[in-house]
């Protein structure tokens, strides 16, 4: 997610009072099918995978098929805040009302992949962490087994960095400031593979590990390239050695600037960076029209005979707040044709899985946080203290001694909430069943 911080510390100065702004599991691995009905539990994932039951059909929500979807194409969701969220007391209910582990839940709509993120060390000298889920390596492996346990393999998604990575901030790890290139390299390759170690020890199903978040020519603190290459292919090759089924995933924004990405493609090229997947993301609000999306990553598949997948896309479902941090995504910012509604989440969602159909070799989309819901509480003042206290908040005060000029003066709650497919209340959305729709489509029935 790009322009994160700046548009939500502008939206939540207009709403708040200033006076409150304060496995590669082989894929032949040893998990078995078992009952569909029994009941998920994640201490025993080693022993049980529920296959999801998916029976998905809607009254209310008119999906159009798309055509041309491969039968493994990838419907993946980022799904990295919920763990912080349980903490606060957030709960998840399927359509039906039942209180369920959302992971199976997005399971039986037609999920099969969940991406999470990694940062080094979230957390102060103090433990206090510093927000968006605290998205640590401990995070991911509770977020993966539960993702394993109901059929779905694992995106990790490394941001090499303490906190929130994108085109803007590529903020070093605290243990990692003051290294040369060289020394940084080696700490990329080691703490690459000394994670994936643990994620593998924990028999979850790895299916792609993500190089870096929105790196657009600027990774790890490094801007030139020949040093940004150095860097991938270092944790490049520690994916190769540890889980050597998995995609090796390298991840850019902004396809609205023509020809960005065939030069990044060009660079990787040049200094022979050892990759499989060319992802983007792309939110409608800001990276263009999905015709342009299909001409950059063509260049891309085109010259350089690599996959490439949409890694982040979202949508909002309604112009309302629910958790008194102000959200990036308002009714202005709403894309034409798409109005702020399920029907119009639902829509834009499809037209992405559409879009990503017609580019060559693309294998797959990915929803950006469809389960960061608001953290619980009545009021500004009880939002906020489940903020601090479990970071399921955008950010907590704690960041301020990393990253002081933005989040240190911004932090605060979820700023895409709206953009979810749970309401507030943590049911599911009807927008959620299009992953499953969108193979028929259901204009017919
Ligand atoms: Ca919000």
């Amino acid at each position: 997610m790009k322009a994160f911080s700046f548009v939500i510390a502008l939206i939540t100065v207009c709403l708040i009072p200033l006076s409150m702004l304060t496995s590669c599991q082989k894929k032949d691995g040893n998990l078995k099918d078992s009952d569909l009905n029994t009941t998920t539990d994640t201490k025993d994932i080693n022993e049980t995978v529920n296959k999801p039951n998916i029976n998905v059909s809607s009254n209310t929500l008119r999906v159009k098929k798309v055509e041309g979807l491969s039968e493994n194409f990838i419907f993946g969701m980022d799904a990295s805040c919920v763990p912080s969220l349980e903490a606060g007391g957030v709960k998840y209910y399927d359509h039906y009302g039942n209180e369920k582990d959302v992971y199976k839940i997005l399971a039986e709509n037609g999920l099969n992949y969940i991406r999470v993120r990694i940062w080094n060390d979230p957390f102060d000298k103090n433990g206090n962490g510093y927000g968006g889920g605290n998205c640590d390596i401990e995070n991911a492996i509770a977020v993966g087994k539960r993702a394993t346990a109901n059929g779905m393999k694992l995106l990790v998604n490394f941001h090499y960095s303490d906190f929130w990575a994108d085109p803007q901030k590529q903020s070093v790890p605290k243990a990692w400031q003051g290294m040369n290139v060289s020394d940084k390299s080696n700490a990329i390759y080691e703490y690459t593979k000394q994670s994936l170690k643990k994620l593998t020890e924990a028999n979850i199903d790895i299916g792609m590990v993500q190089v870096g978040n929105e790196t657009n020519g600027f990774m790890c603190g490094e801007k030139k390239w020949e040093n940004i290459a150095a860097l991938m292919s270092a944790g490049s090759k520690a994916v190769r050695e540890v889980c050597p089924d998995a995609l090796v995933v390298l991840h850019f924004s902004n396809p609205e600037l023509a020809n960005r990405y065939a030069g990044y493609a060009y660079e990787l090229n040049r200094f022979n960076v050892d990759y499989d997947v060319f992802a983007s993301s792309y939110y409608p609000f800001w990276h263009g029209s999905f015709e342009n999306l299909i001409t950059e990553l063509d260049k891309v598949t085109s010259n350089y005979n690599k996959k490439v997948v949409i890694a982040e896309t979202s949508y909002a479902y309604t112009p309302d707040d629910t958790d008194f941090h102000g959200n990036t995504v308002s009714a202005q910012m709403a894309a034409k044709d798409y109005p702020l509604t399920i029907q119009g989440q639902a829509d834009l969602v499809r037209d992405v899985i559409a879009t990503a159909a017609k580019i060559e070799n693309c294998i797959g989309v990915f929803y950006w946080e469809g389960t960061w819901i608001a953290a619980g509480g009545k009021s500004y003042e009880e939002h906020r203290a489940l903020w601090e206290k479990n970071g399921s908040g955008w950010a907590s005060s704690y960041v301020a001694e990393y990253d002081p000029d933005d989040a240190g003066k911004w932090y605060g709650g979820c700023a895409v909430d709206n953009q979810a497919m749970f309401d507030k209340n943590g049911k599911a959305l009807e927008s959620l069943k299009v992953f499953a729709l969108v193979r028929n489509g259901n204009l017919d029935s």
